[in-house]
């Protein structure tokens, strides 16, 4: 199991963004001058979309203020100047919550998924019920450091899931796995559910967790499938996982499906059996020559410490969440948020500055693409702004994995295109009602 490290560097200032999920910034409950502790709650909001947000530091406030957030945007954040005091608030521990307590403990605990949703509106939907909650535990190796024994993890993550169930009052429950994650298979094989051990199902051709669920005669299962890439991949994972197609412009909830992670699933075991807020977090490191794959951070530490733990060498470029979806930083003051997922450090001689050339159709995009799009022609019609044509040609469909533009041999900005086409299309047709994607019709994206 690849181990991670703890970011041991107190940083010299810690930016705490009030929004740490799409929907409401919260209310700091803090003020300039204010000391808190690790733990502490600092912003809340009354909007049900909303979750709370907590100190990760001991120290003095310094601002509550408007500050660089790594999606491009700046964020009312408070700004605290740790002390190399490890203190933290009473964490009391929570003894068999029930389902609205545990509801309450994830909103109040700060538990959001990394793509965005507060954990609580995903297990408690306002316009339907879930029926399955699934971990995707295949985009995210595992999160080191804190397991003793691959075993550990594993049954952890059971009963991390066990817990998101109940919240949800779910009957069914899985956790998906990389088919190639050899670590994580072993770690879940002959993993025990109510005294029996479980069998790692590949899901193959046309058998989704239904089948397993009967095949298993469990209600929770452990399936392993190739892994998925892209920003905008849950409405594609549900129906690979489970076989139920999500509406264009609706998410997995709609067809009572709750897709979360393995971040918040072991966040919420956190909150439950140590009474721990989420306020720190596993990253990725990409770029280092020497240094930890994994790294467990505080949130609202500044990219700039985390790399100044890591050899990087010269720093080019800085990107979160990843080379080819992500978004390159303009500075490194940025600070790790629940969302942040990885930190890419290019060297200067590693950034690609080529132009655009002009397309060679050579069709290596439409291979590459997991959706069966024809992202050149896309690309050409969003760059002539010809968007009801993109809808013809299903640019909705597309979950910005950005393999089109990786393959491209005219460095064609293939992805930043569609993206521009689908925000021009998600204003002008924000009253139409959700479709049927006729990709997930075809089955084209079906489980390997
Ligand atoms: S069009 Fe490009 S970014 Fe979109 S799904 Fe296809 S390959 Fe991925
Ligand atoms: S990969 Fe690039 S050059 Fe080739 S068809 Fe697609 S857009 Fe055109």
């Amino acid at each position: 199991m690849v181990e991670s490290k703890r970011l041991n560097k107190i940083p010299e200032k810690v930016i705490i963004p009030l929004r740490q999920h799409r929907g409401a910034v919260c209310e700091s409950l803090v003020k300039k001058g204010d000391e808190v502790l690790i733990g502490q709650k600092i912003g809340e909001s009354s909007e049900h979309y909303s979750s709370a947000v907590h100190s990760s530091v001991c120290g003095e406030v310094l601002a509550v203020e408007e500050s660089a957030h790594p999606d491009g945007n700046k964020v009312m954040s408070v700004v605290i100047q740790p002390s190399d005091s490890e203190e933290t608030v009473a964490f009391t521990p929570v003894k068999n919550p029930s389902k609205d307590a545990l509801l309450k403990l994830i909103k109040e605990a700060g538990i959001v998924e990394h793509y965005g949703a507060p954990t609580h509106t995903v297990l408690k939907p306002s316009d339907g019920k879930i029926d399955i909650v699934v971990i995707n535990a295949t985009a995210s190796e595992w999160i080191g450091g804190k397991y003793n024994t691959p075993k550990e993890y594993s049954s952890q993550m059971i009963a991390a899931l066990k817990l998101l169930m109940k919240a949800a009052g779910a009957s069914k429950g899985a956790i998906i796995v990389g088919k190639d994650d050899e670590e994580s298979i072993e770690a879940f094989d002959g993993v025990e559910v109510d005294g029996k051990a479980l069998k790692v199902a590949p899901l193959l051709g046309s058998r989704r967790l239904g089948h397993y669920f009967k095949d298993q005669n469990s209600n929770i299962v452990v399936a392993s499938q190739k892994r998925i890439y892209g920003k905008n991949i849950l409405n594609f994972f549900t129906y690979n996982v489970t076989g139920r197609k999500v509406a264009l412009g609706s998410d997995p909830t709609s067809v009572g499906v709750a897709i979360c992670g393995v971040k918040s699933a072991k966040a919420l075991y956190d909150a439950v059996h140590e009474g721990k807020p989420y306020y720190e977090t596993v990253i990725t490191i990409e770029g280092a020559e020497d240094c930890p794959e994994y790294m467990l951070v505080k949130i609202g530490t500044p990219f700039k410490d985390v790399i100044e733990s890591c050899n990087f060498g010269e720093v080019g470029k800085i990107i979160a969440n990843g080379v080819l979806t992500g978004v390159a930083q303009y500075t490194d003051e940025v600070p790790v948020t629940k969302g942040t997922t990885k930190i890419t450090v290019q060297k200067p001689e590693e950034i690609l500055r080529d132009e655009s050339d002009v397309c060679v159709h050579c069709a290596r995009c439409v291979d590459a693409c997991p959706v069966s799009l024809i992202p050149s022609r896309l690309a050409v019609m969003a760059d002539q702004g010809r968007f009801d044509e993109c809808r013809q040609f299903h640019i909705e469909n597309c979950i910005e994995c950005g393999k089109c533009a990786a393959v491209c041999p005219s460095k064609i900005h293939i992805l930043q295109l569609i993206r521009y086409a689908k925000d021009a299309i998600c204003l002008a047709y924000e009253d139409l009602p959700c479709k049927e994607s006729s990709n997930l019709k075809l089955g084209c994206c079906g489980g390997e």
